[in-house]
């Protein structure tokens, strides 16, 4: 009942919204004879005169009806296509950000040209999103014609081209490309150390062609871009055979035979140091065991990792503990939560531990997988100013495309009256009865010279249905949604007369199915010079003919997809452009849907009702019954996904304040300013633990000044300031300045002493590194909370306020690391080993050999 109504209300509304556009569409017909005149210069010497006039105070909004109707009258002379009117309606929805529901076969890769020139005109560039590659270059490769027509640049953005094609794709007024790809350059740009390098620009109207199934289906599963860290897992198991070598040094022994000991154990920071005899012994182990060279040093910089690699293994037989810290489950370690006592499975130690337990286990050991990027879909596309798609399938959606990505939908009429015939639901006691009425219906349509689709739930279905088909000898074609081209190409021909086609419900998607076979309906036009009588445009009449005749395309489902808008979606490749059709769904008591979903009335139902085997059923009553299942697996995926994005609106805060600091680095030339606050910031940090009181005391200062020695290489200014003026100890904000003012003193020496076009780019680089090595952490952390936070439900705790509480407060660490990294590693580099490795930087950055450089600093960087 609130269904209807609830349906009633929007039909209303979309009549009105349609009824509202009508005087638009008149005004855009009525401009069309104006056009007729103009040559073809003429016309486009429009594309500049829009584009003038919009800097001189027109808007896309009232260049709208103008625009639209010169993209028609180029449409018609270059393709021999008129806009229908209700392209035109959907153009204008389009060009109002909301989602135009168009039927399979309306022509919305026509309808996309409208919004998508007139947006151009802009400059701000066009995406148009395509579910695969395939799509991506068709339509492209087709609409490149109008646009460039018009004087409008078309680029084509897929997977695997250089970042050189990327740029110009990018900075082409109209892009074509797939989702993935678009938001995977997004978190590639925001991976590069140089503005240069970036291939996107600001992102500014994104339309989605079969937007259901990209903001919809794909929308359960994040963008990742993900590095596998290689382990020499070799390496783990040969250190950890040393371990029995080395000799503990515990407090009962630590005075008796301290030289004895070859490690300390620290349990509570839960850490092992080595002492000198420890390190000497491992030495000569290492020598013995071949890893390192007779006389070799363990601590050049290339051994230094094998002591890491001790310090592990050493961790992992002394502080952690079987069946405390973890538990082995199906020969995997599993971490046991030490507050909790919980287990986290799909959780790893990172920096190797879990790899050094698992080779004192003797389990395999596995690498790691570290996440680098990560959006939802949901978020990429939110940072578009500008959104909108097209779809045959969006009306049952409405309501998530509204609250979700603030897109209304409008439902529009169809140019040609739908007289495809849908027929009710079969239902069969069994699967074998389903089946076997499924090939009947194909052979049935086969003697008839009838084309069929079958569609399937899985390429399982597909597969069993195809290896019964091979039994009695019916030709059919099988797709599997993998190879996108060659599959389109076999849709294309699905029109065929008594052409048999299983698909599973993604195949050849975005590809028309014409009665009677190939499609050249575009063709047939003056530029392509089509004789209306050639052979083969009549051969295709005839088929046409005789395909209409035997009733048009037969649509067999051979289950109910979990969403009614799949099922909507199979339907839909009939009935096109008021062509004859038919559709039919079979079931069984069988299929999963009914299993674990419907109502035990309706097998009850089915039950009293005594069909024998072999019989079918059909009830208007099941059709309502099976409705209302389906809608409930729908709420169900509509709050997986919900709830995915709540948790990545969290992230996605965080995201923007490191990408946009990110963004800011890189667009400067230098950083050093920015270097500099931060080590006043840190200095601060450091001198206010020694200040109580407003005032410093002379033993307090005199720590103080160790500890600036230690962390900022603080050298005391000649005149010895507090020596001259005691009242500094008083005035702690005087002492503070003059101390900042000597620590940066001193560091903006010891930089120039390379030019400063070699040191600013170490400063930058980093900086772009230790952010970046952080939000990687903090990304692969905020997952691990995001998987583990349900268990805090049993606490009385709302989970997604526990992970809002608790990420902020990791975002909040990471600030602050990033801070502290960011100056120890610097002053590490500039004074530490500065001398040795200072002459390798500026070689590096003469080459321009910028990738070696970055890795150069990458491997000096030490977080801590
Ligand atoms: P959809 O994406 O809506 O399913 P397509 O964009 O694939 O449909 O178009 C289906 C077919 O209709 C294509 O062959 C296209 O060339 C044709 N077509 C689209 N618009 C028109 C038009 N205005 N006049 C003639 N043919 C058209
Ligand atoms: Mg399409």
């Amino acid at each position: 009942m609130l269904g209807k109504i609830i349906n009633k209300f929007f039909m209303s509304r979309n009549e009105r919204i349609l009824q509202n556009l009508n005087d638009l569409v008149i005004k855009i017909n009525l401009l069309e004879k104006n056009l007729l005149k103009l040559s073809d210069n003429e016309l486009k010497k429009k594309t500049n005169e829009f584009k003038l006039r919009l800097k001189y105070g027109d808007t896309i909004d009232s260049l709208l009806p103008e625009a639209f109707s010169v993209v028609r009258e180029a449409s018609k002379r270059v393709f021999g296509m008129r806009h229908f009117d209700v392209q035109i309606l959907g153009g204008i929805i389009l060009h109002r950000q909301c989602i135009a529901e168009m039927r399979t076969g309306e022509g919305k890769t026509l309808t996309a040209t409208l919004p998508a020139y007139l947006n151009a005109l802009l400059g701000n560039g066009v995406h148009i999103v395509t579910m695969n590659d395939y799509l991506a270059k068709r339509d492209a490769n087709k609409n490149r014609i109008l646009f460039e027509f018009l004087g409008l640049s078309v680029g084509i953005n897929i997977a695997g081209i250089s970042q050189e094609d990327k740029k110009i794709a990018y900075l082409a007024d109209i892009t074509y490309g797939t989702n993935h790809e678009y938001g995977f350059d997004y978190l590639r740009d925001n991976m590069v150390f140089c503005r240069t390098q970036k291939v996107q620009r600001k992102l500014y109207f994104a339309l989605i062609d079969e937007v259901d199934s990209i903001l919809i289906d794909e929308a359960r599963t994040p963008l990742v871009v993900s590095g596998s860290i290689e382990n020499s897992n070799t390496l783990y198991q040969k250190i950890n055979s040393l371990v029995s070598f080395l000799i503990p040094k515990n407090k009962k022994n630590s005075n008796k035979i301290s030289q004895l000991g070859d490690f300390y154990i620290d349990y509570k920071q839960r850490q092992i140091h080595l002492t000198e005899t420890g390190l000497i012994k491992i030495e000569k182990l290492l020598v013995k065991y071949n890893f390192l060279l007779k006389k070799e040093s363990l601590y050049l910089s290339k051994n230094i990792f094998f002591v890491h690699h001790m310090l592990l293994a050493l961790k992992a037989h002394y502080i952690f503990l079987k069946n405390i810290d973890y538990i082995i489950q199906n020969r995997k370690i599993i971490i046991v939560d030490e507050h909790t006592g919980r287990v986290m499975s799909g959780r790893r130690w990172s920096d190797g531990l879990h790899q050094a337990i698992e080779a004192k286990e003797g389990l395999c050991i596995q690498n790691d997988n570290q996440t680098l990027a990560a959006i939802t879909l949901q978020n990429y596309f939110r940072l578009y100013t500008k959104l909108s798609g097209m779809t045959g399938t969006a009306a049952t959606e409405a309501f998530e495309f509204n609250s979700i990505y603030n897109l209304d939908t409008v439902v529009i009429p169809t140019n040609q009256p739908m007289i495809r015939s849908d027929m009710p639901d079969l239902i069969y006691l069994s699967e074998i009865d389903k089946i076997n009425a499924v090939i009947s219906d194909i052979r049935d349509c086969v003697i008839r010279k009838q084309p069929v689709l079958v569609g399937t739930v899985s390429i399982e279905k597909s597969e069993q249905i195809s290896r019964l088909l091979k039994k009695i000898n019916i030709p059919h074609n099988v797709l599997n949604a993998k190879k996108h081209a060659q599959e389109a190409e076999i849709i294309s021909q699905a029109g065929e007369p008594s052409a048999v086609t299983i698909a599973t419900n993604m195949a050849g998607r975005g590809t028309d199915i014409v009665l009677g076979g190939i499609n050249d309906r575009s063709k047939n036009n003056k530029k392509y010079n089509f004789k209306k009588n050639s052979l083969f445009v009549k051969s295709w009449d005839e088929k046409n003919k005789l395909v209409v005749k035997s009733g048009g395309l037969h649509i067999i489902g051979t289950e109910r997809h979990e969403s009614r808008r799949i099922d909507n979606q199979l339907r839909g490749r009939s009935g096109r452009q008021g062509d004859p059709g038919s559709s039919r769904f079979y079931l069984s008591l069988d299929d999963s849907l009914i299993r674990l979903f419907a109502s035990d009335n309706i097998i009850n139902f089915i039950r009293t009702i005594g069909i024998k085997p072999g019989q079918s059923i059909k009830h208007p009553w099941l059709s309502i019954a099976i409705e209302s299942a389906q809608k409930k697996i729908e709420n169900q995926n509509f709050d997986t996904r919900k709830q995915l994005l709540e948790y990545d609106n969290i992230v996605n805060e965080q995201r923007a304040v490191i990408y946009n600091e990110r963004d800011k680095l890189i667009n400067q030339s230098n950083i050093h300013d920015h270097v500099l606050s931060i080590l006043k910031d840190r200095i601060y940090f450091c001198i206010k633990q020694y200040v109580s009181g407003g005032k410093i005391s002379i033993d307090s200062f005199l720590a103080l000044e160790k500890e600036l020695k230690n962390n900022f290489y603080y050298i005391k200014p000649k005149n010895k300031f507090l020596a001259h003026d005691t009242s500094l100890y008083k005035n702690v904000d005087k002492l503070i300045e003059l101390i900042v003012a000597t620590i940066q003193f001193n560091y903006n020496k010891q930089i120039t002493s390379i030019a400063h076009k070699y040191s600013y780019m170490i400063e930058k680089s980093v900086v772009l590194q230790i952010l970046d090595i952080f939000w990687i952490e903090h990304l692969n952390s905020v997952d691990f909370l995001r998987h583990s936070i349900h268990l805090r439900g049993y606490a009385q705790q709302d989970p997604q306020q526990e992970y809002k509480r608790e990420s902020f407060f990791m975002f909040q660490t990471m600030l602050e690391g990033i801070k502290n990294n960011v100056i120890k590693n610097l002053i590490n580099i500039f004074y530490i080993d500065f001398e040795r490795k200072k002459n390798t930087y500026i070689n590096l950055i003469d080459q321009k050999d910028y990738n070696s450089f970055h890795i150069f600093i990458m491997k000096s960087i030490d977080i801590k």
